[in-house]
């Protein structure tokens, strides 16, 4: 039997339009847009088709997208007074930092002057501290696209057995953190897991975040499972996940697209985390 779609294109699509209502709320009471700074240090092509595609999202529901582009043999002092600056726009409501950076910049360069209440990838020791502690913060956007994608599905996270592979600063552990904080029993894979095929077989939620792909195949899935899919690998007719989805379909009870699964999840989660921080920036009166 064919498993059920865990579909984020369209789950993003309606979440969008209530972003699109907020945004225009606030501006509304506001007088301007929400927005973002988007700092991309060095001339990566890719990176540069990657920032357009953020400004496109942030435009087409009306917020506002900063492109500040450094060179890629600044110091760490100077792009650090950069974010700085951006900390202290109040019109700058969340600030990416295009990752990785070109050697020897570091993140923690980043980290150590970003403010907490602007970091909408999620990225701030604060922000990973707030979420570990079960506080309001900054969630990183890929690993909460897909708990919402959970949630909006009705699946069953509370005392379901989720397995998470991969533990990622920025994917797998805030993942498993997510589902912890929703009442799952979480196990928490890695390279060096014994016997991953045995206990991916244990779990009624699996969330793969490895980066190879379609490593997670069918057999090692429950009948019924829900499986999470967050890997974005090359593959001969376009991306492929982290999950064999041929295979794992005829066995999962639900199961995310690659693409059109947690991948447009992202985009909203980060449009939402915008919104928040716009909110939590506003100038006290
Ligand atoms: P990382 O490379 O940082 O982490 C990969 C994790 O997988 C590591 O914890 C690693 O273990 C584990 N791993 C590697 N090989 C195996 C194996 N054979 N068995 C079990 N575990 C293994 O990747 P990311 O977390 O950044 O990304 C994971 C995937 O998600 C990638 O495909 C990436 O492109 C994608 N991604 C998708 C996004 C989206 O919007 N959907 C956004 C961000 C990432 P160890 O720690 O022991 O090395």
């Amino acid at each position: 039997m064919a498993a059920n779609l865990l579909d984020g294109k369209s789950l993003s699509e309606k979440m969008k339009a209530g972003v699109v209502e907020e945004v225009k709320a606030f501006t509304a009471e506001v007088g301007f847009a929400p927005g973002v700074a988007v700092v991309l240090v060095g001339e990566d092509p890719a990176s540069k088709v990657y920032v357009k595609r953020i400004a496109k999202t942030f435009e087409d529901v009306g917020m506002t997208c900063q492109q500040v582009i450094l060179p890629g043999d600044i110091n760490p002092a100077s792009l650090q007074a950069e974010i700085i600056k951006l900390n202290n726009d109040p019109k700058t409501s969340g600030i990416i930092v295009q990752l990785p950076l070109p050697k020897p910049l570091t993140q923690d360069v980043v980290t150590d002057v970003l403010s907490p209440n602007k970091d909408v990838d999620g990225i701030h020791p604060v922000n990973a501290g707030r979420l570990y502690l079960g506080q309001d913060g900054f969630v990183p956007n890929t690993p909460h696209g897909g708990l919402e994608l959970l949630k909006g599905y009705g699946i069953t996270i509370r005392g379901a057995n989720a397995v998470v592979v991969g533990r990622s600063n920025i994917v797998g552990k805030p993942m498993a953190m997510l589902l912890l904080a929703e009442h799952a029993t979480v196990t928490i894979c890695h390279s060096r897991t014994k016997d991953l095929p045995s206990v991916i077989r244990s779990a009624d939620i699996v969330a793969a975040a490895v980066g190879q792909a379609k490593m997670i195949t069918g057999d090692m899935i429950k009948p019924g499972a829900a499986v999470v899919d967050f890997g974005i690998n090359p593959g001969e007719k376009g991306i492929v996940g982290d999950v064999d989805f041929e295979s794992a379909k005829e066995v999962a009870g639900w199961i995310t697209p690659v693409p059109g699964g947690t991948g447009p999840m992202t985009n909203i989660m980060l449009l939402r985390n915008t919104l928040k921080a716009a909110r939590l920036n506003l100038p006290k009166a």
